[in-house]
């Protein structure tokens, strides 16, 4: 099995080659070419094991013959066995047609813990077997770099760098990135913008240090990411399925179009998935782009959910790819239109294909409130504000849709408690492995933002590697 660039101008590669690798040489992102389809009978069987064997099957299913030659499937299941309630995602019927989907139970209690630690370990085997090292850089506005910081640490191939930006991470992201004590890993808090932070690792990427140090990336534009989210979707439709019969929806907060993505991957392949619901605060791009077919980036205006604060989809050029019927051209001259000219519009076709399968909701702070306080009185439920834009979709649109909807709950609440407190009057209650993180003792350099400045703060932490 083999992965194209969307500008269709780069080589072919496998799987094991994605690991460490974010776009093409094109600029384009990696697509299958085709998807794995498998039957009811398949999909039931696969679903009933444990969730970490359905997530490295998923991903052996993508993986081809190649991947058998490496440990990958011991280290997926490895990954995924020390997450708390390993059975897989909590799913909790809450009322008529309202699912709960609880994404928030690996080591950082965000969603993004389910596809960057078993990457993490895969990455780790995949360097042990060619007998190379790496370094990953990540510029992150939270819970990517805390993710990251927790999955590397430790390591005994590969380094992590997070670059975050000062004072713009809530205190529980910093210290779940500062406070891991391992060697591999280095925070460097950067005086500027997530931008700068993010134009910054784009630079080194070029620079001459990139050799010796083999820095290499993991943000969401990596697919195996993206392919490791897919068996949540298949787990949970398949489940709720066998329960009522009908197609299962999702309401999924969103910033990256990564994760509803993989929602989307999941129904290619069978699994018994209805409509996919995209929901945003205030940074509405997307919810923008169905409702007009246009695709239009604006000022990005911080709010309560700082996760889905993107005003670059990036993901969403898979999507675009899929809708200019896999053509790397056409997709190539939209992606610069919109590089060049801040926007590109979807033909009336493109749109109809799009909302076959894809629905979007806004929720503004007000609305994200008043459903955090909803769902406390109604189920007792303490919500983050990124997962209140799933619920508050989910009852705007229940009316519209048939079958179950399932929210996609994508942090823990106590990684946001000053909007927790707003919502509610109080502090949700505080997770054991949070209070652990509270005891150590936080290490990160604070540097200007200029790639002189954090490269020598590179060599200093990992010296010749
Ligand atoms: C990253 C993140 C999102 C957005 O996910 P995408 O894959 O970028 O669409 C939503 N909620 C939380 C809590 C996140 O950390």
């Amino acid at each position: 099995m083999l992965y194209s660039s969307t500008r269709g101008n780069a080589p072919a590669r496998s799987l094991r080659e994605l690991l460490s690798r974010g776009t093409a040489e094109d600029g384009g992102l990696y697509v299958p070419e085709t998807w794995p389809e498998l039957t009811p009978g398949e999909l039931t069987t696969l679903s009933g094991q444990p969730y970490d064997q359905i997530a490295s099957d998923v991903l052996a299913l993508f993986g081809g013959a190649e991947w058998q030659q490496g440990d990958f499937t011991a280290g997926i299941r490895h990954a995924l066995a020390g997450f708390e309630g390993s059975d897989g995602p909590p799913l909790t019927h809450l009322n008529d047609q309202l699912w709960s989907m609880e994404l928030f139970h690996g080591p950082t209690l965000a969603f993004k813990d389910y596809a960057l630690a078993p990457l993490a370990e895969a990455i780790d085997r995949e360097l042990a077997l060619t007998g190379k090292r790496a370094t990953v850089l990540c510029a992150t506005s939270g819970d990517t770099g805390a993710a990251t910081a927790n999955a590397f640490a430790g390591r005994s191939r590969a380094n992590a760098v997070i670059l975050f930006p000062e004072g713009r991470v809530s205190d529980v992201q910093r210290k779940q990135m500062t406070c891991l004590g391992a060697k591999n890993v280095q925070a460097i808090s950067v005086r500027g913008d997530f931008d700068d932070c993010q134009s910054i690792v784009k630079s080194l990427y070029q620079s001459e240090a990139a050799e010796k140090y083999s820095y290499t990336a993991v943000n969401s534009i990596n697919l195996a990411r993206i392919l490791l989210q897919t068996s949540y979707y298949i787990y949970a439709s398949v489940k709720i399925h066998n329960d009522c019969g009908q197609p299962v929806n999702f309401a999924v907060p969103s910033g990256n179009f990564g994760n509803i993505f993989a929602g989307y991957i999941a129904k290619q392949m069978g699994a018994p998935i209805g409509k996919l619901i995209v929901t945003s605060n205030e940074n509405d791009v997307l919810p923008r782009l169905f409702d007009t077919g246009r695709m239009s980036k604006a000022e990005t205006i911080p709010t309560i959910s700082p996760s889905m604060d993107i005003q670059v989809s990036s993901n969403f050029e898979r999507m675009l790819w899929l809708l200019k019927g896999r053509d790397g051209n056409a997709t190539r001259d939209m992606q610069k239109q919109l590089a060049e000219q801040s926007y590109y519009e979807l033909t009336q076709a493109e749109r109809s294909a799009l909302t076959e399968n894809f629905g979007a909701m806004k929720c503004g702070k007000g609305d994200a409130l008043d459903t955090m306080r909803q769902l406390h009185k109604q189920f007792g439920k303490i919500i983050c504000p990124h997962s209140a834009t799933g619920y508050f979709a989910a009852d705007q649109l229940k009316a519209t849709l048939d079958g179950p909807i399932v929210v996609a709950e994508t942090a823990h609440p106590a990684k946001f408690p000053t909007a927790v407190e707003e919502a509610l009057g109080t502090l949700p209650d505080t997770p054991a492995r949070l209070m652990d993180l509270f005891a150590g003792e936080e290490e990160f350099a604070t540097v200007d933002p200029t790639v002189e400045a954090v490269q020598s703060v590179i060599d200093g932490k990992l010296g010749t590697p």
